[in-house]
């Protein structure tokens, strides 16, 4: 049975910078909890970063991830993004369901890096490191893609 690694704040968890939730309600999702195929993680939080925690983009520049405040968070999106794939690696987890536009878990586009909610393509840190090591990463806009592949 395929595993699938999913952004805890897409299984419900209050693991946002904001202290909230995304939920997904889809009955698919539903059903792979229920067969135990999820297991869910939230990368800035493995990274060692606190919720709530100021909300950070990736520059578009110097490809390093800041705060609103200026503060220079790269080492703990790597950590995290790191602790990700160690858990898919110990699971055997070849896909993943990651929330759009995060810094660290967008697999498609992200925040441009101004702050300005102006959206670029682009892959958050834990969606780039995943790829690269050969996990399928997919978002909550391609769930039924995801869904023909698994088995
Ligand atoms: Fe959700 Fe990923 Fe952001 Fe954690 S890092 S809150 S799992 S989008």
């Amino acid at each position: 049975m395929d595993k699938i690694f999913i952004s805890a704040c897409l299984l419900g968890e209050n693991v946002r910078y904001d202290g909230k939730h995304q939920k997904l309600s889809e009955k698919i999702v539903l059903q792979w909890r229920k067969e135990g195929r999820l297991v869910g993680g939230c990368p800035e939080c493995l990274g060692g970063l606190p919720v709530p925690r100021d909300p950070a983009e990736i520059d578009s520049n110097s490809k390093q991830v800041i705060t609103v405040n200026g503060e220079n968070v790269t080492l703990p999106f790597m950590t995290g993004a790191q602790k990700a794939l160690d858990l898919c690696e110990k699971e055997n987890i070849k896909f993943a369901l990651l929330k759009e536009s995060s810094p660290s878990c967008g697999s498609n586009n992200i925040y441009d890096g101004s702050f300005s909610t102006r959206k670029i393509t682009g892959e958050g840190v834990t969606a780039a490191l995943l790829t690269r090591n050969g996990i399928r990463v997919f978002s909550e806009n391609t769930i039924n893609e995801l869904a023909q592949l698994i088995r």
